[in-house]
């Protein structure tokens, strides 16, 4: 059993947890789960969270004091610049990187405590910027079943799994084909399959289109997309704005700390602040801005070309 906070309205939730030992793989295998109270948690908790890199050279502080919760379902950016702390955030998720101090709660399951690492595993599927990295398989489908094979699930289960992702991300036609003859953002799309069928609550992408054209990274954010409608929680780090401003809030990172954390109605029509930020922000936002400039009399926050059609009409 273990005792986990709540998001604030109780003062503590139990989750009980059964676990038989599995004679073939020599590991707890949970059977059963339940929490003690129905109560909506944050799906991701994170408290003072603190990572520091130790090597030879000196320590470097890469997060500083990071306090959030996601609920389950929401999508959320997040922006910085480069070793603003992205990368070692996300790799907090899945339990890659432990914190140094402070906690993180996948599913009120604490990743520091080495029990939980496979709930952990099981609830948080990761993307990363490199397809080729990512790709182990010499055929596509395989490469998808990889991680599942892993897992010790049945054949034909991996089977069904790998047809069903490979359908969601319009790739079924390619299942015979070797990873090496697909496009970059072809490629990504099979990590992302890879990732539906472990069928995690929680996907974390980082930087998934900065090595593709405009062409995969259309492919690839709109599968994100169309994974966050289905009820995933998504959590997406970029460096495209106009990526960014299509999520429903946005961690603003710099320095190992997230210093905005908003809408991104809110983060991106304050134009001025963002770019001394050094950030650009999306096209329509810095038109609207402009045209204000030159005394067009437009509503504020402006974020969407939609938006900034209408009200110029
Ligand atoms: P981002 O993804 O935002 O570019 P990172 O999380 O990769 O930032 O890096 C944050 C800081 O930690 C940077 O200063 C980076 O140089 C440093 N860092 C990242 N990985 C390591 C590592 N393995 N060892 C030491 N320092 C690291
Ligand atoms: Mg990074």
């Amino acid at each position: 059993m273990s005792r986990f906070e709540s998001g604030g309205t109780a003062d503590a939730i139990y989750r009980f947890d059964v676990l038989i030992l599995s004679p073939r793989r020599n590991e707890m295998l949970r059977i059963f789960s339940f929490v003690s109270e129905e109560k909506i948690l944050d799906i991701i908790r994170v408290e003072n969270l603190r990572h520091v890199y130790k090597s030879s050279s000196g320590d470097k502080v890469a997060l500083d004091g990071i306090n959030f919760s996601i609920a389950e379902g929401e999508f959320v950016a997040i922006i910085g610049n480069n070793g603003s702390g992205k990368s070692t955030l996300a790799k907090h998720f899945n339990a890659l990187l432990l914190p140094t101090s402070g906690k993180i709660f996948i599913d009120g399951f604490d990743t520091s405590d080495e029990k939980n690492l496979w709930h952990v595993r099981e609830n948080v599927g990761m993307v990363f910027q490199n397809p080729d990295s990512e790709i182990v398989a010499a055929i596509v489908e395989d490469d998808v079943a990889f991680g599942l094979e892993n897992l010790g699930i049945a054949p034909e289960k991996i089977r069904e799994r790998v047809d069903l992702a490979l359908d969601a991300v319009n790739m079924s036609d390619y299942k015979n084909f070797s990873p090496s003859k697909l496009s970059g953002g072809q490629k990504q799309r099979i990590a992302i399959a890879g990732v539906i069928a472990m069928q995690t609550k929680i996907i974390v992408f980082d930087e998934p289109t900065a090595m593709l054209d405009p062409q995969g990274r259309r492919e690839v954010l709109s599968m994100v997309k169309k994974l966050h409608a289905q009820g995933k929680t998504i959590i997406y780090i970029t460096h495209f704005m106009e990526e960014a401003a299509q999520a429903q809030r946005v961690f603003l990172m710099e320095g190992g700390k997230i210093i905005k954390n908003d809408t991104p109605r809110e983060i991106f029509s304050n134009v001025r602040e963002m770019k001394r930020l050094g950030f650009s922000v999306p096209v329509a936002a810095e038109l609207a801005e402009r045209l204000r400039k030159k005394n067009f009399k437009l509503p504020p926050k402006i974020l969407t070309a939609d938006e900034l059609a209408e009200a110029l009409k």
